[in-house]
């Protein structure tokens, strides 16, 4: 009798996953191959019929589907999307060209003129600037809260708030939202509610992973990602996706068909056979090398705090044990890293952080100066200059990201060489 994969771990079947696809006829490839069409021949008018009306209809794993056209589905983002949607304990995933693709759409299939949304007042600096930039111009209020008390939406939810939107860990200050706890709220209200009428909980979990923490077990709506991240590992390729409930297949869908943004095919097939099944060893391993960097920085003299989920000094350490955690229930706290100089002036604080910083990009071998995260080598960044400048100076202090706070994403490097840089720039400031 052949091995049910349903007795396999998660991380054996991220690496093995649905390559015996009726998605395409694979089934003599170990490796799917690149599938590289735009377009895909019909056969007969009343085949191709079929296609468009099954488009976004048909959930049934065991039809093969009728492909038409790249931007409205092909076979590699098909199994990456099977895949995705597994990962995360979900029904379904739609991926798209980026992270910031995937929550245009999901806000943009929730929310329409009139519609308000409640976001914690700290998140990815390119959704600040579409929240706050955008909406207002179709007529959709965003308001800022602070979500870590979770309380705080008794009050603040109102009859047009439809979605609560958060990132936890929150980037770049590590922050964590109790997932639960927001959800337990929304549901209450929702239970007055009719079901057209509900609030959506839509959670940004691109810095946990879909391996160290699964929003959808706790009552979230929605988890997306942003695949240029940890999920790609390799910092090659951009991606995003949405994966949530099997009724919101359709809309996801319809609005990648028309507002367009797909994920680029060979983007999907690198992040298929690269990404994908390395992810749970990568994350071991840098998560390995995480807690030594940030032990680290603790000790050091001009160090005044370090945030990092895996040290027991961490302000939100209980919540982060209870919610981060893998698919056998072990804590993971990620390869995330954010740190604030011992300087009590903020201006010169912010100069020191700078200072620090291009120290690192002149000399370190090991450490690269360059946004993004996640990726298989250290990278180091600067947020109150860099990816959360979008947010004016008064309001980051506000919102807990320190003009002197310093995010390291660490990689795959050897943690010793990480520290002998890291010592080298601290002797220059
Ligand atoms: C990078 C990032 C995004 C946006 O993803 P892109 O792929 O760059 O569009 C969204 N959320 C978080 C937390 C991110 O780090």
């Amino acid at each position: 009798m052949k091995n049910k994969k349903e007795n396999y771990s998660m991380e054996t079947k991220l690496i093995h996953g649905e390559f015996k696809t009726l998605k395409w006829d694979y089934s003599h490839h170990v490796v799917p191959p690149i599938s590289s069409s735009a377009t895909f021949r019909l056969d007969s008018s009343q085949r191709g019929a079929k296609g468009f009306i099954d488009f976004a209809h048909v959930e049934d794993k065991t039809i093969p589907p009728i492909y038409i056209y790249d931007r409205l589905g092909e076979p590699n983002k098909d199994i990456l999307e099977e895949n995705l949607a597994f990962a995360e304990h979900g029904e379904i995933a739609v991926t798209f060209s980026t992270g910031m693709g995937a929550i245009s759409a999901i806000l943009g299939i929730l929310l329409k003129s009139g519609d308000s949304m409640i976001c914690h007042r700290t998140v990815y600096g390119c959704t600040f600037s579409l929240l706050n930039r955008w909406y207002p111009r179709y007529n959709i209020a965003c308001e800022f809260s602070d979500l870590t008390k979770a309380e705080i939406l008794l009050e603040k939810i109102v009859e047009t708030t439809k979605v609560i939107y958060f990132e936890t860990p929150v980037n770049p200050n590590l922050e964590i939202i109790d997932i639960e706890k927001v959800c337990k709220i929304v549901a209450d209200f929702n239970a007055k509610r009719s079901p057209e009428n509900k609030i959506y909980v839509v959670i940004d979990n691109t810095f946990a992973t879909p391996i160290g923490q699964r929003p959808l077990n706790f009552g979230a709506d929605f988890v997306i990602h942003s695949l240029t991240k940890n999920i790609g590992g390799f910092g090659t390729d951009m991606g995003g996706v949405v994966i949530g409930k099997k009724e919101f297949h359709e809309p996801l869908l319809m609005y990648r068909k028309d507002f367009g943004a797909p994920l680029h095919t060979k983007s999907a097939w690198t992040i298929l056979v690269h990404g994908l099944p390395t992810l749970a060893s990568r994350l071991q391993q840098q998560q390995f090398t995480a807690k030594i960097v940030a032990e680290f920085l603790e000790n050091h003299s001009k160090v005044e705090q370090v945030f990092y989920p895996g040290l027991a000094s961490f302000p939100y350490f209980k919540l982060a044990k209870k919610q981060m955690v893998d698919h056998d229930g072990n804590f993971v706290p990620g390869t995330m890293i954010y740190f604030t100089l011992k300087e009590k002036d903020a201006t010169k604080r912010q100069e020191l952080g700078i200072k620090f910083i291009n120290e690192v990009a002149q000399n370190s071998y090991a450490i690269t100066l360059a946004v993004s995260l996640g990726n298989i080598r250290t990278l180091i960044e600067h947020p109150s200059s860099m990816t959360h400048s979008s947010i004016p100076p008064e309001k980051q202090i506000a919102d807990g990201i320190d003009p002197g706070g310093i995010r390291l994403s660490i990689g795959l490097e050897k943690s010793s060489d990480l520290l002998s840089d890291l010592a080298s720039a601290f002797e220059k400031i």
